[in-house]
């Protein structure tokens, strides 16, 4: 468990960070999201001791951060930012073993780490290892930056915007590969986006920030349904919030008796697919796939996603 506690960071007048308190579970993936200047930057500097707060401190497991040597929470923290910050003058496999070899691990160990980081984020070592950060694709360097990131075993993750650079067509790729390799690992992950669509995808919890602040902490469903204030509910969008909400359940999960005709929609698509398909197909049931004489109806879409705001665009 990581907590942050009483965090603020003030430049000046500037209240970069601003009394946050936030507790991320272990094993879990915090989102940050909010504008460009609201601090988050700044408080994920802060998690990793890169800033110094102005009053404030971070526990991992229940110790202070300021108490652990910085070799240590270097070894413990992972940091990856949007331009990767590879090391232009290293190759891929060199900049990945820059955190172990700063540790003094044995050349074998770090060998050995290094191969099977970059066959985990599905990067050829014989063929990508041995080329310089000017020599790979955009989504190649952003997986080398999170490899290096994850070389020496972190506890936490930080992530600044790590898909801020990518080209969106690989984008939506690079976001459903990091929740399976957060999965697979189980890494504590804290990572930072200006896009709502992004944190509600990835998250399991979102804060969303504002001038220093946390404006509202909670589950995507949570900040989707129920957002605290009218800062919260611009950045869903208001009008595809519905959407979005349905984006987060299953067919399977909402199945019913009844027969229905036309192509079956499978039991894993998300409920907004079953609504786009029935809107697109004037239909107001669907099959589901490999379950006879059940659907999914319109009508019950329409519920899950809540009844209308007043000001909202249906
Ligand atoms: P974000 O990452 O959300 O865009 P930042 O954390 O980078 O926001 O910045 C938050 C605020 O703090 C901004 O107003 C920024 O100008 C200010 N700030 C950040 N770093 C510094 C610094 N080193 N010196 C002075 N002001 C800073
Ligand atoms: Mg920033």
């Amino acid at each position: 468990m990581i907590e942050l506690i009483g965090l603020s960071k003030h430049y000046d007048t500037v209240r970069a960070v601003d009394d946050v308190t936030l507790t991320i579970p272990t094993g879990t993936v915090t989102v940050i999201v909010g504008a460009s200047g609201s601090g988050k930057s700044t408080l994920l500097r802060l998690v990793n001791g890169l800033v110094t707060p102005t009053s404030g401190h971070v526990e991992i497991n229940g110790r202070d951060t300021r108490k652990i040597p910085s070799h240590d929470l270097r070894r413990r923290i992972g940091y990856a930012i949007q331009d990767h910050g590879l090391f232009p003058h290293w190759t891929a496999a060199r900049n990945i073993a820059t955190v172990p070899d700063l540790l003094g691990w044995p050349k074998a160990r770090v060998k050995q780490r290094v191969q099977e980081l970059m066959t985990l984020l599905q990067l050829d070592p014989a063929v990508i290892g041995a080329r310089y950060p000017h020599q790979l694709s955009g989504g190649q360097a952003q997986r080398v930056g999170v490899a290096r990131a994850l070389a020496a075993e972190p506890e936490l993750l930080l992530m600044d915007e790590p898909f801020g650079a990518l080209d969106p067509a690989i984008r939506a790729q690079a976001q459903s590969d990091l929740k399976a390799l957060q999965v697979r690992l189980g890494t504590t992950v804290l990572l930072i986006t200006h896009d709502m669509a992004e944190a509600i995808f990835l998250a399991d919890h979102i804060a969303v920030m504002r001038a220093g602040r946390i404006e509202q902490y909670g589950t995507p469903a949570d900040i989707l349904a129920r957002p605290a204030n009218s800062f919260v509910s611009g950045l869903v969008a208001v009008a595809d919030r519905p959407f979005r909400y349905l984006s987060l359940f299953s067919v399977a999960d909402f199945v019913e008796d009844g027969p229905a005709d036309g192509p079956p929609i499978p039991a894993d698509a998300t409920l907004s697919e079953a609504l786009a398909r029935m809107i697109w197909s004037g239909q107001d049931t669907l099959p589901v796939a490999g379950m006879a004489d059940h659907c999914i109806r319109r009508h019950s879409l329409i519920g899950v996603a809540g009844p209308p705001r007043s000001g909202a665009v249906r």
